[in-house]
């Protein structure tokens, strides 16, 4: 019997659709649960989700659409997924690089475990069999030129698509990627390359020794200048996913900070950009000394940073976090852990806990320390898409507000009111922390910024972590402010005046790192001057 030979062009997509649809039930499965499950009104949604993968894949696939190359690739992925989807659906496993870690250094017995019938059905079945009916297809490829061409289109027409459907269908797909980080590890067949590749990183990886930086680093001339001898506290906030925007002290219309607006002593800087647009670029960012442009993950790991020079200088430094850990910069520090729900604690519910939780014992511990006490506060603050589980009862000031995950079923009202509500939570807090250090009754200041913005529906984004380059400004502009106690500004010749005349100007997470030695007035040579804010506030007495 002649088999008509089928042309070159539908490769891709034929074989794409079959990679999406036959080894992908555990994928599927849990993509409808994680957006709200099961809806005859969500089925727009899983053929748009649907359309995407195939677009994408076969993208992808075209780039190798060549003869005597596409069938071999095309078998390998097959057989590769059907082996993975069987072992996806009969022990529930996630492909990830620890998944392969296992089954590259397992022993043979070990491996002889999982052997069974079950297994040998799902390859004959959805691994040889399609990979013989593959081998035996007649292909028509048209001469070399011609097929350069048509692949190229067929990848740019796929992606141009994906991009434009990724556009429509963003505001459902990002809170369910984000809430179900397992389903990139359930993607059959990209989990296994994703999977293979974070091992075979681990395993070569050298380990990270860690320079050390300003080993130099002293408590400066007007430290012992003043006849005072009391011990200082500053206390660090790093806020989580506030946007400048929404803060009234830069001018909102809705009074999100009823609290700072009365603190006479702060400074507000109202342009201040930030390093990343999520808090794993952030975070260690804001506390190297690298500034956004010359920074790198790699690079700030393998360096001490701020809260490192703080020790060399003499303080003591803790790190109290109520959000997901500090990336490693406080790897050499005191760390406490207060994101986990404690009976009996008024901050917390069964969980996790409000922000205010961060406070719980510090007045002791700064009664209690032996030498001048650096703390930072790592808050939960406005963390989405679940605006509305980041404040109490009391701070829902703004309404209605939107009470699910699902952003789709919420308008940008809701969504918004509930953000603002985490703000207004975030003030008060604030409030709380300047209250309590006023308590204290020693030269003392505070800092706060958050580490990077949020996107509420402008331009149709949600949510943050879009490239630097392309990122809209509502993730990238922070709030930045500073307190400081009458004692603390006198003892380190600070001028408050000055501060506030050049807290409009455009700042940056740049400046943190240099501004927080200047401000504690630490003399090493890894402080920058051109980047301590407070260079030019410092009066010489
Ligand atoms: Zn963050």
């Amino acid at each position: 019997m002649k088999i008509p030979r089928i042309r070159s062009d539908f490769l891709p997509l034929a074989a794409a659709s079959f990679l999406v649809l036959a080894y992908n039930a555990s994928f599927w499965r849990t993509f409808t649960a994680a957006t709200g499950g099961f809806r005859a009104g969500n089925l727009p949604l899983y053929l748009g989700a649907c359309l995407l993968l195939v677009l994408v894949f076969s993208g992808v696939l075209a780039l190798v659409n060549y003869r005597r190359l596409f069938k071999p690739v095309l078998i390998v992925l097959l057989l590769l997924s059907s082996v993975t989807a069987h072992f996806m659906s009969q022990y529930g496993l996630v492909v990830d690089a620890s998944m392969v870690q296992n089954v590259v250094e397992t022993d043979v017995r070990e491996a002889g475990e999982l052997f069974n019938w079950k297994l040998v059905q799902a390859v004959v079945l959805f691994g040889l069999l399609p990979s013989w009916l593959v081998w035996r297809l007649p292909v028509q490829y048209g001469p070399l030129p011609r097929s350069i061409l048509a692949n190229g289109g067929v990848f740019a027409m796929s992606l141009l698509l994906a991009v434009g459907l990724l556009f429509l269908l963003f505001k459902t797909l990002a809170p369910a990627v984000r809430e179900h980080r397992e389903l990139r590890f359930m993607l059959t067949p990209t989990n296994v390359f994703q999977a293979a590749n974070g091992y075979l990183k681990r395993k070569w990886a050298t380990p990270t020794v860690v320079a050390p930086l300003g080993t130099d680093a002293a408590k400066g001339r007007l430290w012992s200048a003043a006849g005072s001898m009391q011990r200082t506290v500053t206390i660090i906030v790093v806020g989580e996913t506030a946007r400048a925007m929404n803060f009234s002290l830069n001018g909102y219309e809705r009074n999100t900070n009823p609290e700072l607006a009365q603190e006479r002593s702060l400074v507000n800087f109202s342009n201040v950009a930030s390093c990343g647009t999520a808090t794993a670029i952030s975070v260690p960012c804001v506390f190297s000394d690298l500034t956004r442009k010359g920074y790198a993950d790699d690079k700030a790991r393998s360096r001490e940073g701020l809260l490192d020079v703080l020790r060399h200088a003499g303080f003591e430094v803790v790190w109290r976090d109520n959000n997901s850990g500090c990336k490693g910069v406080c790897d050499r520090v005191r760390f406490e852990d207060m994101s986990q729900p404690v009976p009996g604690s008024p901050d917390c519910n069964e969980e996790e806990c409000y922000d205010a939780r961060l406070l719980e014992g510090l007045p002791e511990m700064i009664r209690n320390a032996g030498q001048d006490l650096v703390v930072v506060l790592h808050q939960k603050g406005s963390h989405g898409p679940a605006y509305w589980k980041r404040y109490p009862a009391g701070f829902g000031k703004f309404g209605p507000v939107c009470r699910t995950n699902e952003l789709e079923q919420c308008s940008r009202e809701a969504i918004t009111a509930a953000y603002d509500n985490s703000i207004l939570y975030t003030d008060h807090f604030l409030g709380k922390t300047i209250a309590l250090l006023k308590e204290a009754g020693i030269p003392a200041s505070m800092f706060y910024f958050s580490d990077h913005g949020e996107s509420l529906g402008e331009k149709s984004m949600y949510l943050h972590g879009a490239p630097y380059m392309f990122s809209p400004e509502e993730q990238r502009k922070v709030p930045m402010m500073l307190w400081m106690s009458d004692s603390f500004s006198q003892r380190f010749h600070i001028d408050r005046n000055c501060l506030a005349a050049r807290s409009g100007q455009p700042f940056s997470h740049d400046n943190v790192f240099h501004s927080t030695l200047g401000m504690l007035n630490v003399s090493t040579a890894v402080r920058n001057p051109k980047l301590d804010l407070f260079q030019p506030c410092i009066r010489d007495a």
